[in-house]
């Protein structure tokens, strides 16, 4: 189902893993490189087509995030001077020995999470008042744990218990408390530029010393849920600020496809790629106040 390109070949890196948007390389020198594709995804497809810059706006907008958290948290990036054909759009970072824990935070309530809701009024095994709808605010934000995917799998989510099995009291408890303080930060700034994050996945490792450290990406549309505070209406599913145009479109009548089928989806018009390039420099411009600048 999923249908990755090969990742092009660079200068002194070791090609490792690609998932649905992302190409990790090693540096001779034992750096990873991490580069971001202008590849999008949805319903579970790579689609062929690509949206322009949109690997740069995110790498930009996740090393202008780990800026604002670098005193609640130390993060993976070591440099930016990276090989030329992937200027803008890579980072070299410090390999960690990665959590195998996708730390999920939630504010408001959708997707898995209403899902294991609506089943047994909890998520992750944290009950939630009864009443909740899609999209309703947390009174206060929890923590979801997911145990990683196999690549074009879903992840599942997990209690704290088997978050603790796996990493031990200590480590989850550490765990929880920056992924919380991390979004509780990440959702301030974002309200402050009209925009709610719904909810965010992070990812941390370690290095051999023990420090907890913030690795991947961090609060892109494609790790995060960012919703346009004015239209916030709980009750229905909210307008997802990214890829809301290409859902659109592909399940219109005009795109031809059968999202139940098992064929791939076709690829997108023109005018449709420009509107959702627009909206990833949107997002990036209302939330970092900066002027996206292509490399
Ligand atoms: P998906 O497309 O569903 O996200 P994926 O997670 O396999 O699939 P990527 O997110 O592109 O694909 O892969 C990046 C990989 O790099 C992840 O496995 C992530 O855990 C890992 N990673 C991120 N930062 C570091 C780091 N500092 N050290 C080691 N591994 C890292
Ligand atoms: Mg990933």
């Amino acid at each position: 189902m999923l249908n990755i390109p090969p990742a092009p070949e660079l200068p002194g890196a070791k090609h490792l893993h690609s998932g649905k948007v992302r190409d990790l390389y090693l540096m001779n020198d034992g750096r990873l490189l991490m580069v971001a594709s202008d590849r999008i995804s949805a319903y579970d497809h790579v689609l062929e087509t690509t949206i322009p810059d949109k690997g740069a706006i995110l790498t930009q907008m996740s090393l202008w995030w780990f800026d604002q958290l670098a005193d609640l948290v130390p993060n993976h990036v070591l440099s930016t001077d990276v090989p030329d054909d992937v200027v803008g759009r890579a980072v070299l970072c410090e390999q960690l020995q990665m959590y195998p824990v996708e730390c999920v935070a939630r504010g408001y309530l959708t997707g898995s999470g209403l899902l294991d809701y609506q089943d047994t009024g909890a998520v992750c095994g944290i009950e939630l008042p009864a009443g909740l709808v899609e999209a309703s605010r947390l009174e206060a934000p929890i923590f979801t744990p997911a145990t990683k995917a196999e690549l074009g799998d879903h992840d599942e989510n997990v209690s704290y218990d088997a978050v603790v099995e796996e990493v031990g009291s200590e480590v989850a408890q550490r765990l929880r408390e920056l992924t919380l303080a991390v979004y509780g930060r990440a959702e301030g700034i974002a309200r402050e530029r009209g925009i709610i994050l719904a909810d965010t996945k992070f990812e941390f490792g370690a290095r051999q010393d023990g420090t907890i450290v913030l690795a991947d990406e961090v609060l892109t549309p494609d790790s995060s849920r960012f919703w346009p505070a004015a239209d916030w209406q709980p009750g229905q599913v909210q307008a997802s600020y990214d890829k809301q145009i290409v859902r659109n479109w592909l399940t219109s009548p005009e795109s031809g496809w059968d999202k139940a089928s098992d064929q791939p989806p076709p690829p997108l018009p023109d005018e449709v790629v420009e509107r959702t390039r627009a909206r990833y420099l949107e997002a990036y411009e209302l939330l970092t106040g900066q002027t996206f600048k292509s490399s």
